[in-house]
């Protein structure tokens, strides 16, 4: 392996070469736009283009590219070289501060929801110049926002920026209330362990239902699943092994901070986890780390698969959101303080945690809703479709007594007595931690888990700035007007445990009980996406980000309508994927081996050992009959598939249509094909096993 510092970041163009190879002057002014946001002139962007130019010439790229995230999930380019003819009939290298800040983008091709009429076909991206530039297969890739005309978002980045803006406003206000005039900036911060299961290339290539859906819509359980759970940080195959090292190199090239990786709960299950930083970061490098996963497993003969639920009864993979709040001068607003000042100052951010994912449990849920992520919530491995916070029990101590100190004098004293002096340090001690929880208190931030594997963490982390902001600001509007201000405080403390302490559980979330529970405490049991999605266009939705300025009432909108439409379409590829593989591909080799048996009969009892035809006979029975089901259920997919009476109901019906009945007869077809994997031949079946995608290799 190179030397790592050496090679940390040097596909980037951070700090380190914009100091290099600008100018002080256009350095400073640069350095003024990524922190306060002024607009860049064009003078300057002229200079820092020619920079990043010869940057990324001299790192040998060829090509440019402005990169962003539309709502497909996944990043989109395209490129352009930097040549440019001359009179003489050669070429020079170009690239110009306006090609920098702004490019034209025919967006007709990505998801929009009607927000850009076809007359106006084309979006336009613009640079993000708080996310480093970075080379990648020979192109400069400019990290952008994607916008139409009229300047809607169609990305996910741009209502994540004005979320993280929102949310600092807020914050510092708090700050403020508490004496700190040091801060200047308050920023969420991420660190997204990435979930991901390794396959042989040759076994995927095997599978269409791999190929075209990235998980196996069939497939009976391996003699040996994962009841031993041995695979949890186990030693790591030399074939992993290899893939990980590269994949680590690769990744710090890229300035991705990856840190630990190790194997998961499931056979081929593996994590790997970058240290945090600033969530535009974050999200980026996430990003990215899901594309450089793909690619380097290419080159190790393995497929990644970042789909949530790729194996029926073995366990999904999701992404652990960790967030925090930070200040510009390194202070983490969520690490307990040691003194009563900082102590209270605790709590009050705590406490905005607890009211804003009680008040928006439903919103939280529907950042992570996809028909994907609908296979793994709630299936008894990932935390149930419940919104609930976790604190640990000696935080949830702490919140009691400060809730019951009003009980018991019934008065508000006006003292400032939040707490014991000093918080203790809550233990950050893996073992002991509530993984069946999704929202967790882990020491010093939060962590959400459930996020999807494949999901952009852009989404999520949008509604979690915004809906903390909101509570932060409801609390800065009562302190301000305090003229007491710690008995202010201290009531805000109080009535946000007594009134939202329904949300903190920290019992086991994956039990019958909670569920129960959960219902008499009156919180949200949003089992599938076409359930969750509504919440989006709630009047209080609407009304809390039109406030807060993070969507319009048009781009909340067109964002119900486009999650709704991928939800439609993904079962539909899956369903469709079924007929074909079941028709042509299963239905034939179990004819085939029905065939071989009854040659088998024959030619047994042609040379008279009729009496020992038994099994086969009894073998052809059960296959015969489990053949006719097959056809059976095929027959119900294919006309619920293609009911026609379906195109012309709404985008929401249809969601219902899907998950109500071609989902089930997608499960119905399934359990009759796994059930006829068991007793055929393993010769004839045409595509590999669950035993050997996940254990041979
Ligand atoms: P684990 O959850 O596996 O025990 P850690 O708690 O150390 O491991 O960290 C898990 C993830 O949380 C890492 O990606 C780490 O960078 C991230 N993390 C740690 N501190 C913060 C923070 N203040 N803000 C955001 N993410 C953080
Ligand atoms: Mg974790």
């Amino acid at each position: 392996m190179s030397n790592i510092p050496e090679i940390f970041g040097s596909l980037v163009f951070n700090d380190e070469a914009m100091k290099k190879r600008l100018s002080t002057e256009v350095y400073k002014s640069l350095h003024k736009t990524i922190e306060r946001g002024t607009p860049l002139d064009l003078n300057v962007a002229n200079s820092v283009a020619e920079a990043m130019k010869d940057w990324a010439i001299e790192n040998g790229a060829t090509h440019y590219t402005h990169w962003f995230q539309p709502m497909t999930g996944i990043t989109a380019e395209k490129h352009d070289s930097f040549i440019e003819p001359t009179k003489d009939g050669n070429v020079i290298m170009k690239f110009s501060g306006k090609a920098l800040i702004k490019g034209e983008s025919d967006a007709s091709s990505f998801p929009s929801g009607g927000l850009r009429a076809t007359f106006e076909a084309r979006g336009y991206t613009a640079w993000d110049p708080t996310s480093y530039a970075f080379i990648k297969d020979n192109s400069l890739c400019i990290p952008t926002v994607f916008c139409s005309w009229n300047g809607e978002a169609l990305d996910q980045k741009t209502p994540l920026l004005r979320s993280m803006e929102l949310i600092n406003t807020a914050a510092m206000r708090v700050l403020k209330l508490f004496g700190n005039h040091e801060v200047k900036r308050v920023n969420t911060t991420v660190g997204a362990e990435q979930e991901y299961f390794l396959i042989d290339k040759h076994q995927y290539n095997k599978r269409k239902d791999l190929i075209y859906c990235g998980r196996t819509l069939f497939g009976a359980p391996p003699p040996k699943g994962q009841e031993v759970e041995h695979h949890y940080y186990g030693a790591i195959k030399p074939r992993i092994s290899a893939y990980m090292s590269d994949l680590d190199e690769e990744l710090w090239k890229l300035g991705v901070y990856a840190k630990t990786k190790h194997n998961e709960a499931a056979p081929a299950q593996h994590e790997l986890a970058p240290v945090f930083t600033t969530t535009n970061k974050a999200t980026d490098q996430n990003q990215l780390t899901m594309e450089t996963m793909k690619k380097v497993a290419e080159k190790h003969g393995l497929v990644c698969l970042l789909h949530e639920k790729p194996f029926n009864g073995v366990n999904g993979s999701g992404k652990h959101n960790n967030w925090s709040l930070s200040t510009d001068n390194g202070l983490n607003l969520f690490e307990p303080g040691a003194s009563p000042q900082s102590n209270a100052q605790f709590l009050l951010f705590l406490c905005a945690v607890i009211k804003a994912v009680d008040e928006y449990q439903d919103l939280l849920r529907m950042t992570v809703a996809t028909a994907s992520n609908d296979h793994r919530l709630g299936a008894n491995e990932a935390p149930p479709a419940i919104v609930s916070i976790f604190l640990g029990d000696e935080l949830t101590a702490i919140l009691d007594s400060l809730e019951k100190r009003e009980e018991y004098d019934g008065t508000d004293a006006g003292e400032f007595e939040i707490g014991v002096a000093a918080l203790p340090r809550f233990p950050r001690d893996i073992s002991d931690r509530n993984r069946t929880s999704p929202f967790a208190f882990t020491g010093n931030k939060f962590e959400f888990r459930m996020v999807g594997s494949s999901l952009s963490i852009a989404g999520p982390n949008t509604v979690l700035n915004t809906i903390v902001a909101e509570e932060l600001f409801k609390f800065a509007d009562k302190l301000e007007q305090a003229e007491d201000f710690n008995l202010i405080l201290n009531r805000i403390i109080r009535h946000t445990i007594r009134d939202h302490k329904r949300i903190i559980f920290n019992g086991d979330g994956y039990s019958k009980e909670w569920e129960e529970e959960a219902k008499r405490r009156g919180l949200y049991n949003l089992k599938t996406t076409v359930d969750a999605l509504p919440s989006l266009i709630s009047e209080k939705s609407v009304d809390l980000f039109t406030r807060h300025c993070i969507y319009t009432e048009k781009e909340i909108h067109s964002r119900y309508e486009i999650l709704l439409d991928i939800y439609i379409s993904t079962v539909d590829i899956e369903a469709k994927t079924m007929i074909n593989m079941a028709k042509r591909d299963i239905y034939p080799a179990a004819l085939k081996f029905a065939r071989e048996i009854a040659d088998t009969i024959n030619a047994q009892k042609a040379v008279g050992v009729s009496i020992s035809c038994r099994s086969e006979e009894k073998l052809l029975m059960k296959l015969s009959a489990k053949i006719d089901e097959m056809y059976d259920k095929i027959d119900v997919l294919e006309t619920v598939v293609n009911d026609r009476a379906v195109n012309h109901i709404d985008v929401l019906k249809k969601a219902q249509y899907v998950r109500d009945v071609i989902l089930p007869a997608m499960n119905e077809l399934r359990t009759v094909v796994d059930g006829m994997e068991e007793i055929c031949s393993a010769d004839i079946w045409p595509v590999p096993s669950y035993g050997k995608l996940m254990y041979n290799f």
